[in-house]
């Protein structure tokens, strides 16, 4: 629902959240969970511009669990009450610089389920594999995932260990093919009793809100693991999330009708409402020794052919239980240009179109020393553009 905390001319009394391009406006309001040096207690705030607004008068805790159990129009009142506070003609309050948060996993995440959404990302990956036949039968009935580890993920700014597995029979080592996937994550919000299915209709009353997600992956690891029961090893040595939780309430002005089907889809997937997301999504990388990161690719999530609803009513058309702070990936965001291409096995193609990032700089995944920083935005005409903020990590060598 688009209210007046979505109003395109308001402002606030934090001067640098008017800033055209800012990633946090007071349209935004996103919610994370941080600590200060001096203060080494846990606690949830909202970004506003170069600073973050304690929120604990509003929201109590040390994670966002609490607050993503509670219904959508619970959710939705904290958001008027943060709007009004920092809307210009409040009274000042106290505010924390952004560079002197440490921010922390904004949930404690019980279950990681990792999808695979984007049917050029599918398309991409089958084809190299199987080029007469890329897209498995399944595709366009049912969105295919995966169970993931929550142990395992870590929040953006944490280094990421290069893993060693088998790269094949009687060979183990560090993996050569390391590479990242470009996602968005979704945390989700009150959840369903097992045995009782989220009708779709009713599907995004369950999202809290969503973040940006790199579901670091080892190539070659996977290629020989995988089969027949999918990714294990190769997946969950490290998935890192951005901080800030950007809540569902906040996308409200850029939802679009989701992309054609062209075979049909079960009742329990159909929706009437406009469901898809228009927001886009970046993917920097710095090689190691350069001075600053390169953009490599940008693709958009409105392209997904299955929406996020239709991943809920999915995943629990089963019984299966989701429980608040439960995290979706949607899988690799790619699009139809080689731009889009979300991950370095596609934009590389396997290795064999390898990347010039600068003179003698040349990347077919990635090596120790690099990093890749996500991010990602939302615009609309009419409307304040909002930003994620930026997911980060670094890759350093395991032990030999
Ligand atoms: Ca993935």
């Amino acid at each position: 629902m688009i209210d007046e905390t979505h109003d395109p001319g308001l402002e606030s009394w934090v001067d640098s959240a008017n800033r055209p391009g800012c990633d946090f406006p007071i349209q935004n309001l996103p919610l994370g969970v941080f600590r200060t040096p001096d203060n080494g207690q846990p606690r949830i705030g909202t970004a506003i511009g170069d600073f973050v607004l304690d929120a604990s008068e509003w929201i109590r805790g040390e994670t966002l669990n609490g607050y993503m159990a509670l219904a959508q129009q619970e959710r939705r009142e904290i958001r008027r009450q943060l709007s009004k506070a920092l809307a210009k003609g409040s009274e000042r309050r106290e505010l924390i610089p952004q560079a002197s948060c440490e921010m922390l996993l904004p949930a404690a995440i019980g279950d990681y389920t990792d999808f695979y959404a984007s049917i050029h990302h599918a398309t991409n990956v089958g084809s190299m594999f199987r080029p007469d036949n890329p897209l498995l039968p399944n595709y366009k009935h049912l969105p295919v995932a995966y169970h993931g580890r929550s142990s395992t993920i870590v929040v953006s700014g944490t280094p990421v260990q290069r893993p060693s597995g088998q790269l094949g029979a009687g060979v183990f080592g560090a993996s050569k093919e390391l590479d990242y996937e470009l996602e968005l994550g979704i945390f989700l919000g009150p959840g369903n009793r097992l045995g009782e299915p989220v009708a779709i209709e009713a599907a995004s009353e369950q999202i809290a809100g969503v973040c940006l997600l790199n579901d670091w992956s080892a190539r070659d690891i996977q290629r020989w693991e995988y089969q027949p029961l999918g990714p294990f090893l190769a997946k969950n040595f490290a998935t890192s999330v951005s901080p800030w939780l950007i809540t569902w309430e906040a996308l409200a002005p850029f939802r679009v009708p989701p992309v054609e089907h062209d075979t049909p889809v079960l009742p329990y997937l159909q929706s009437q409402s406009e469901t898809a997301l228009d927001i886009t999504l970046e993917v920097w990388l710095r090689a190691a020794g350069m001075p600053r990161a390169t953009r490599i690719s940008s693709s958009h999530v409105r392209d997904l052919y299955w929406t996020v609803p239709q991943m809920i009513a999915h995943h629990s058309s089963n019984g299966c239980a989701l429980r608040p702070g439960d995290l979706l990936g949607s899988g690799t965001v790619s699009g139809p240009e080689k731009s889009n291409r979300g991950c370095l096995l596609e934009l590389t193609w396997k290795g064999a179109e390898p990347l010039e990032l600068a003179p003698g700089i040349v990347r077919r995944f990635l090596e120790n020393g690099d990093e890749v920083v996500f991010s990602g935005y939302c615009e609309r005409d009419g409307f304040r553009r909002i930003g994620f903020g930026s997911c980060s990590g670094m890759i350093f060598p395991g032990p030999q």
